[in-house]
């Protein structure tokens, strides 16, 4: 059993201070009893992470897999079984790049979701957002910046690992990094001031205290925008220097965490390359010889389609009806070199431009756009979590955390199915979305 320790707060002329009362109160009834639960979930087809395998079945027992494999090798034991006929079950899936406090820019424009919108109400927003990502089969993601909600992406982690609201398991890096100037929202003035999406921070000393002090908040990756649109003529420019990147990584890393890059032109790429990032995000500008790069030093592209996609409509593409804009054109060619080069590629959608819960849009404009279904699904499984350095997950395999997802049909022969999700399973606790 889990124990808490009671603390009560003590308020002394303005200052709060925490007593630990000694007393312990049990966990949530609801935990305890999902530890002990096992049944066999009996689908058409598993796919572990790797490979698809017909006629096999899972069995899960507390939090964790106990057993997966032909259905003649795994016994029930007695346990429930979960005939899951016609349905496909996989690791439950990763988004690899969301913003859980944001919404969808054709509701709000991103400057007014940041300036104008109460942090509170970002926060409600963001405890459905976790709902509908869960629900949507996505068992983690990896949210990249609160986009000026300071770190409530702390508390709504603690919110989920608590029990209090459903949600993805996150993997969060609180506020982001950028060189000084370089982000948004943009003044009208230059003697206007505006509270920005992300924590400038420049130069030897305050880079070094910006990310130990994200670490220290709670941070479990350190994301940088290498790059952005700014000055008068708001042309995308590398930002930070290449020993400031340098910099943030080892410090980063000294800690045991990665850095991830914000990079869309060939020079920012280049430098977030160099200087040591695990991710590119976007990578929208990328040449072969950058994708190359990429390969030589190991470094894993999340190619964000699907918010180039979204946010190209928003400005009033009608997609179907009329040619796709340069923008789209340009996106496909850069990520066919990606692949071409053998680039690593990292599933995430930059999900937040859009809705929330329709984070597989990301998955069927991959396969849209020139990867094999195979592909995508190891991607949003198996190599978000291996470049996430998630080894307890992402993969069917005894021993691993029971986080899976069960759709209908089977997403190889038509990715659509991964939005018929049947059943979520997180932690061995089940959803019915
Ligand atoms: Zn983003």
């Amino acid at each position: 059993m889990i124990l808490h320790k009671l603390w009560l707060l003590v308020v002394v002329s303005n200052t709060i201070l925490a007593v630990c009362t000694g007393q312990s109160i049990p966990a949530r009834a609801t935990d305890s009893k999902m530890l002990s639960e096992t049944y066999l979930l009996k689908p058409d087809r598993v796919f572990d992470g790797e490979t698809m395998h017909e006629g096999w079945v899972v069995r899960v027992n507390g939090d964790k897999i106990d057993a997966a494999g032909p259905a003649a090798s795994v016994p029930a034991n007695g346990a429930e079984v979960v005939e899951l006929a016609g349905q496909t079950l996989l690791p439950g899936l990763i988004e690899g790049h969301s913003h859980l406090f944001l919404h969808p820019y054709n509701e709000t424009p991103w400057d007014e979701q940041v300036l104008r919108e109460a942090r509170s109400l970002r926060t409600a927003r963001a405890t459905n957002h976790a709902r509908k990502t869960l629900m949507a089969g996505f068992t983690t993601v990896r949210d990249l910046g609160t986009e000026g909600a300071e770190y409530d992406d702390v508390g709504l982690k603690q919110a989920i690992n608590q029990g209090i609201i459903p949600g993805p398991r996150m993997v969060i890096v609180t506020k982001a990094l950028i060189a000084s100037g370089s982000y948004g929202p943009k003044s009208p003035s230059p003697d206007i001031q505006f509270p920005q999406g992300a924590e400038e921070a420049d130069g030897h000393d305050a880079l070094i205290r910006a990310v130990r002090s994200q670490i220290g908040k709670g941070a479990d990756a350190i994301k940088i925008y290498a790059d952005y649109r700014w000055g008068l003529m708001a042309e995308a420019k590398p930002t930070f220097t290449l020993d400031e990147i340098k910099l943030i990584v080892e410090v980063a890393k000294s800690s045991g965490r990665a850095a991830v890059a914000h990079a869309s032109t060939a020079e920012g790429m280049r430098r977030a390359i160099l200087g040591g990032c695990e991710t590119i995000e976007h990578g929208d500008a990328g040449t072969p010889e950058i994708f190359a790069l990429m390969k030589q030093h190991g470094t894993a592209l999340c190619p964000t389609l699907a918010a180039g996609d979204a946010v190209s409509q928003y400005r009033g593409w009608k997609k179907g009806q009329e040619p796709e804009p340069a923008r789209i054109r340009e996106k496909r060619v850069t990520f066919k070199q990606a692949l071409g080069a053998g680039v690593t590629i990292c599933a995430g959608g930059d999900v937040g431009v859009f809705s929330h819960g329709d984070n597989a849009r990301e998955l069927l404009m991959m396969v849209d756009y020139g990867m094999k279904p195979l592909a995508v699904l190891r991607s949003v499984t198996s190599v978000n979590a291996d470049v996430f350095h998630l080894a307890d997950r992402g993969r069917v395999k005894a021993g691993l955390l029971a986080d899976l997802v069960v759709v209908q049909g089977d997403p190889l022969a038509d990715m659509n199915a991964l939005r018929q999700v049947r059943l979520v399973v997180k932690g061995g606790s089940r959803y019915k979305p």
